[in-house]
């Protein structure tokens, strides 16, 4: 069905046209990439006697990308198709394919350029990442975190601090600080970047993302914060008098620094700085009405969901009052037994960045497999935090939303959302287009199960307005 095809020195043809990564500029409008676009897939068409599945050629564009101007159920019929595991090598063609093509418009200025104008942000770029074979949980998570502003600002410095790269031994801090550098320093302001050493390393540090199949976008992040900050403490306890900031005190992790007394103050890196909170977990014991405090460091929140619900709400649940009972009491230390108690979680200290996960994937005993949730989850552009325990309600901006975009857990596809200088634009892998702030609002969920609309927000990056983190 593909047209199409690759020859063995990885030359695209298509009819006549060669499009050799070098010199050839045989795309350079919109109109002459809808003639020359290859096609494949199936359409579903209206027959004589009625709706039936005919194959007929698409262009692949639609199978590609989320807001095809397709009926859903074609979409979800080409969604199917690009998903399956065993045209795995088929749909890295067409990704090969549009990263040429996204080369070739690029060196003529890209259509992001053009729809910008004057608008471009100074000293800003935006460039797609290459997708080596189901990276997009990757890619979208490094676009949240390349435009959230204060993380990538300590990264890049932390990356010019005059540490001689043959210095340092190669690591995932190392790899990510020279992918934000590679991008920030191009001198096109669009285009696409490959970013093979940092996903080289991930699989390197990490079995769980060594194969090519389908992964967590938040189980990266959480991975990949988690390293960051063991690097950066493993740094700064070598060298306690380096440009490092000086350790500070903070609330102890669940097991942390209390052992004989002897306290241990934890370290405090630049990546706590940005996205490290304080929750208190609070029991009382239902006999003696003792309260136990005890203090937890997050560095993102995970977050239970409903049907037709929204953040604060699902926020409003995470903090509400749970009773400890029947097999689930707690130990007293007064009573010195096991009691009925209530507890509740507190935000002690919201952090700057609050990264919130929505908790979409959920385990069915019963089927004894995952299932993805499609419910419909409502977030605010600005988010009001009130479960905190300062008196002063909290005010945050989203700017950047990881999308899962597909119907199941163990397959489907992952773009951002990401707000700069207060325009939206849409990732998904190499390509970056601009939105309209109001498209965001496609990601929220379904009402329904079986909508046709399968773009989930999953992963939500809010940034503090009213700042106070010195
Ligand atoms: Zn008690």
């Amino acid at each position: 069905m593909l047209i199409a095809n690759f020859d063995r020195v990885g030359r695209f043809h298509m009819g006549s046209k060669c499009l050799a990564r070098s010199k050839c500029s045989a795309i350079s409008s919109e109109k002459d990439k809808a003639v020359d676009e290859p096609l494949v897939g199936l359409d579903f068409e209206r027959g004589q006697r009625g709706h039936r599945l005919i194959p007929r050629r698409l262009p692949i564009s639609h199978l590609n990308g989320p807001r095809s101007s397709l009926s859903p159920l074609v979409c979800d019929i080409g969604k199917v198709f690009y998903e399956n595991v065993e045209i795995y090598r088929f749909r890295k063609e067409i990704e090969k394919f549009w990263y040429l093509v996204d080369d070739l418009m690029g060196a003529a200025g890209s259509k992001l350029e053009k729809v910008l104008g004057d608008q471009f942000p100074e000293g800003e770029r935006y460039f797609g990442l290459e997708n080596f074979g189901n990276t997009c949980y990757c890619n979208s998570v490094l676009q949240a975190l390349y435009f959230c502003v204060p993380f990538r600002e300590q990264l890049l410095e932390y990356y010019g601090d005059g540490k001689n790269p043959g210095d340092v031994e190669e690591n995932l801090l190392t790899c990510l600080a020279e992918l934000f550098m590679q991008i920030s320093t191009q001198k096109k302001k669009t285009g696409v970047i490959a970013p093979k050493r940092f996903v080289q390393r991930v699989k390197k540090e990490n079995e769980i993302f060594r194969g090519y199949m389908h992964q967590d976008a938040h189980e990266f992040l959480n991975f990949l914060l988690n390293d960051l900050v063991d690097i950066l403490e493993k740094e700064t306890s070598k060298d306690p008098a380096g440009s490092l900031s000086p350790p500070e005190k903070m609330g102890n992790g669940p097991h942390g620094g209390q052992v004989n007394g002897a306290k241990k103050e934890p370290i405090v890196t630049w990546v706590h700085k940005s996205f490290q909170g304080i929750l208190t977990n609070e029991t009382r014991c239902l006999r003696c009405e003792t309260v136990t405090a005890r203090d937890e460091t997050f560095l993102d929140l995970s977050l239970d969901i409903e049907q037709n619900s929204s953040i604060t709400s699902c926020l409003k649940n995470f903090s509400s009052t749970e009773t400890l009972n029947a097999e689930d009491k707690f130990f007293c230390d007064k009573c010195c037994s096991l009691q009925e108690a209530q507890k509740r979680m507190k935000i002690k200290k919201p952090p700057h960045i609050l990264v919130i996960h929505l908790k979409r994937f959920k385990y069915m005993e019963q089927q004894g497999r995952y299932k993805k949730l499609s419910y419909r989850v409502v977030f605010p552009l600005e988010l009001k935090l009130t479960n905190t325990m300062e008196d002063a309600d909290c005010e945050y901006s989203l700017f950047a939303v990881v999308v899962h975009v597909g119907n199941g857990p163990n397959h489907g596809h992952y773009v951002s959302l990401v707000k700069s200088h207060n325009h939206w634009l849409f990732f998904d892998d190499e390509n970056v287009e601009m939105i309209e702030e109001s498209a965001v609002h496609t990601a929220f969920g379904s009402a329904q199960e079986y909508a046709g609309n399968t773009d989930h927000g999953y992963i939500l990056f809010y940034e503090s307005l009213t700042s106070n983190s010195s």
